[in-house]
């Protein structure tokens, strides 16, 4: 699997991976209006990585500002994570809770920070409308559970700061949550009734519509290479030929390849995360594990797991998942998501007998300390990366935001709009960090 610390670029033409998305809605990606025209020799601006970032930008960039725009995909449209995630549609966006914020940055501008996770929503919420099948939303709310009885006094914690932001949130103890889930690895949970999951290759779809009847040219199947510079201008060498232009958009995320460009080089952390889907449950075993189709779950490990219902009965259970580009199809990791899995619900154990139904990984893009940045890295370049796992909801308006930059137009006063991704330290003993922390956080979760 493409790994970008060691390869150059990823692709060229590499299909989509096997996700459940793509074996029910491939067929969504299929030949859009501006898709793969011949590359031009000149644009207005270039948006490298056709995710969710690149296709918003270049959307706001044609649409709102008139720009004559080029997107650049390495594979298909949505090749990375934008098609391959877990479809949690979450207010905020990192690591960073409104605790954690309060204390860096004070009540008001936490405040500003929750608005903007609004902003956020209020522009997923235009893809949804945009989508015949309503991206398949299920609007059950968002449940953060305590895994283990030590966990509880934290959660609670974190909920009483919580509900100054978000007073619609509810606490559920122990009873309340072994309601709705039964599982011996359920003591108290946070219910979030905003969030809701969605079929994650349907936005795509809709955003990817939208940038193309609003006449951003996409070209797939072009890997940028190579990037220098002709007086001005940005030239950028692409499996399909080269194309100038005086502004560049890098949306690359978890797939930015170490080198792409000197201003991006050890910035941010390329981590795996790992899904596996089971076949589609038994009407028994609904009723054993209490969960509804349309309620989104997490748990309070470090290294947390997640789970949801899918509309066909499916249940869907992500985690970590290996350090390298060259393991992480090996099968120990979704035998691994598997026993995690019979953990949260023993009474599936017929089910977790058996290899799942899809397996599959994706890179996500971790900061340093643990928030996005969008900013201008070098003359003409603009950039939006380190969502830290966290960018279904906030990569629809970072992309928004990449564009107003772009375009000179002045950000919110805000910590993700106002410095530089933080250098890693030592970046290349990045893995070396990263192993050390797995092992760690996996004795403390136990
Ligand atoms: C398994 C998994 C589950 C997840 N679940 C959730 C979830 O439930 N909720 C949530 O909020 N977030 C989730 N995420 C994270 C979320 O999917 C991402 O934050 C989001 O999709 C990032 O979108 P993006 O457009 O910034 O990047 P991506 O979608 O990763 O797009 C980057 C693109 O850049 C392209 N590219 C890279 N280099 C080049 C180059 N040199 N030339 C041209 N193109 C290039 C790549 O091919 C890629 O298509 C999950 C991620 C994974 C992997």
């Amino acid at each position: 699997m493409y790994d970008p610390l060691v390869d150059d670029f990823p692709g060229p033409a590499q299909p989509h991976v096997r996700s459940y998305w793509q074996a029910r809605h491939g067929a969504e990606l299929a030949q859009l209006p501006n898709a793969n025209a011949a590359l031009p020799e000149h644009a207005d601006i270039i948006v490298i990585g056709g995710g969710y970032t690149g296709l918003n930008a270049a959307l706001e960039l044609a649409e709102r500002f008139g720009q004559q725009v080029v997107l650049l995909e390495a594979n298909k449209l949505g090749w990375g994570c934008s098609t391959r995630n877990a479809g949690f549609a979450m207010p905020g966006t990192g690591r960073l809770g409104y605790g954690d914020w309060e204390k860096r940055v004070g009540v008001d501008v936490t405040q500003a920070i929750k608005d903007e996770y609004e902003h956020a929503f209020a522009r997923l919420q235009r893809h949804v409308d945009a989508c015949p099948a309503g991206l398949e939303a299920q609007r059950g709310g968002y449940l953060k559970i305590a895994h283990n009885p030590q966990a509880i006094e934290s959660l609670r914690a974190s909920f009483n700061i919580l509900k100054r932001y978000e007073p619609a949130t509810k606490w559920l103890d122990a009873a309340g949550i072994q309601a709705r889930v039964h599982s011996p690895q359920a003591h108290a949970a946070i219910h979030y009734p905003q969030s809701f999951g969605l079929n994650p290759l349907l936005l795509l779809a809709s955003v990817a519509r939208q940038a193309s009847a609003a006449g951003v040219s996409i070209i797939e199947d072009a890997p940028v290479k190579q990037w220098d510079r002709v007086e001005q201008l940005h030239r950028l060498h692409t499996g399909k030929g080269r194309i100038c232009a005086p502004k560049v958009v890098i949306a690359t995320n978890g797939y930015t390849p170490n080198h792409l460009h000197p201003s991006n080089h050890g910035r941010s952390l390329p981590v795996l995360s790992s899904v596996i889907v089971t076949r589609p449950l038994t009407a028994d075993e609904k009723i054993a594990i209490g969960l509804q189709s349309t309620e989104l779950v997490m748990d309070t490990r470090t290294l947390k797991y997640y789970y949801r219902l899918l509309p066909d009965g499916r249940l869907m259970f992500g985690g970590r998942g290996a350090i390298r580009g060259k393991d992480a199809h090996h099968p120990r990791y979704a035998r691994h998501l598997l026993e995690a899995l019979r953990g949260t619900f023993p009474a599936l154990k017929e089910l977790t007998n058996a290899p799942p139904d899809f397996y599959w990984s994706g890179w996500v893009n971790v900061a340093l300390d643990n928030y996005p940045r969008i900013y201008t890295p070098a003359p003409g370049i603009f950039t939006s990366m380190g969502y830290c796992g966290a960018g279904v909801t906030f990569s629809q308006l970072a992309g928004q935001r990449l564009a107003e930059l772009a375009m000179g137009e002045e950000l919110p006063a805000l910590p993700f709009y106002q410095s530089a991704l933080p250098k890693f330290p030592l970046p290349h003993l990045r893995r070396v960090g990263q192993w050390a922390f797995y092992q760690l956080a996996r004795w403390r979760s136990l």
